[in-house]
């Protein structure tokens, strides 16, 4: 059977998909699959509705929170939150600790300042203490990605942003753990790595936060927009809802996002003493307080990799059917994604066969 460690679009629950694949044709006796029924029928309103009241009993989201389900992804984000929340000719602080973070600030430098609060670093590995960001008071956002899913560098405490609204990138952490929604100004995270399939974007975004977007911001992009009409402005991704909420649906059903972060803890911790008992056969590259139990990167043989041998677990990790362990194209090595549909038992697995591989290979 094939383990899928993929970065994202990732591995979703299996019931989850069962489910889909019983209800294909024929939804909940309307004789019509979801994807073919009007978004603004009553039969849809319940599916995006209920999404959202698990979202909102999930996350323990407060009332002056609207919760937005968008399109265009992540990168869509990138661009959707300067528009709405930079004042024109304003400034804001970006916190670039990987890739992703680095996109972003980019994107938003089109519409106005952005300081990178942090120092620019070679390799991204960790992240400086919050005392150490040179945060501009009259910045109208700080910018932070909770978990950089090609690096594995993730927050495990919220910075303090001395009144200035905190927005986050939580597209590849969401509901692996409990947060306290009410420290950020706005929350996004595409849907493909913790919670279902690509298409829609969830932004949980404070309401006085609402409703400044620039004159050009596109509609589809503008959050007071989106929010005045719960998200059916225009056609929503409306099938991406509908394995999003069964999504939801399973996390309740599993203990909620408290269940989650201990399944996440103990997965990550089981991979990581792997590597950090083999006398350096496997590197981590980040520093141990800013790992991610997401996405796990490592490297073989040395800090820089061993191409061969990295090839050789590759391969042989393939023939066991573990699937997508590959690291991104840009920084190579090997990553393991361990997303909340990724079991215990499924990464006991894994680890095992690093146990093997190293007795194999070490010199
Ligand atoms: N932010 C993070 C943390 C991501 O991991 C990704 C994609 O992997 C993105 C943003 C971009 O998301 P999208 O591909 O949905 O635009």
């Amino acid at each position: 059977k094939v383990i899928n460690f993929a970065p994202g679009p990732a591995k979703i629950p299996e019931e989850v998909l069962k489910k889909a694949q019983e209800e294909l044709v024929d939804f909940g006796g309307t004789g019509v699959s979801v994807m073919e029924l009007s978004h603004r029928s009553a039969d849809f309103a319940k599916v995006i509705n209920e999404a959202e009241q698990n979202l909102r009993q999930l996350l323990n989201i407060p009332d002056n929170y609207k919760v937005l389900f968008m399109q265009g992804g992540g990168t869509g984000q990138f661009a959707s939150v300067p528009l709405n929340l930079m004042k024109e000719g304003g400034c804001a602080d970006y916190v670039v600790t990987g890739s992703w973070s680095a996109k972003a600030a980019i994107e938003a430098e089109k519409f106005g300042t952005v300081n990178r609060v942090i120092p620019k670093t070679k390799k991204y590995s960790g992240i400086p203490n919050f005392s150490e960001w040179n945060l501009n008071p009259e910045a109208s956002y700080v910018y932070i990605c909770a978990n950089e899913t090609i690096h594995g560098v993730e927050y495990h405490d919220i910075p303090d942003t001395k009144g200035v609204p905190l927005v986050c990138d939580m597209s590849s952490n969401i509901l692996s753990k409990e947060i306290d929604v009410s420290k950020f100004g706005l929350i996004y995270a595409g849907a493909q790595k913790n919670v279902g399939c690509a298409g829609v974007t969830i932004v949980i975004v404070r309401e006085d936060l609402i409703g400044n977007a620039r004159s050009y911001c596109p509609i589809v992009m503008d959050y007071k927009v989106t929010a005045g009409m719960n998200s059916l402005y225009n056609t929503p991704p409306t099938y991406s809802i509908y394995i999003m909420g069964m999504v939801f649906q399973w996390i309740v059903s599993k203990g909620g996002a408290k269940a989650m972060s201990e399944r996440s803890a103990l997965k990550a911790s089981k991979v990581y003493n792997v590597i950090d008992n083999s006398d350096g056969f496997y590197v981590a590259p980040v520093c141990k307080k800013d790992r991610s139990r997401m996405n796990v990167p490592f490297r073989i043989g040395s800090e820089n990799g061993d191409d061969e041998l990295e090839k050789k677990f590759l391969k042989e990790a393939g023939e066991r059917k573990f699937m997508h362990l590959k690291g991104h194209r840009s920084v190579g090595g090997i990553r393991a994604s361990l997303y909340n549909a990724v079991s215990v038992e499924e990464t006991e697995q894994l680890v095992d066969f690093m146990k093997q591989f190293q007795q194999k290979y070490r010199k």
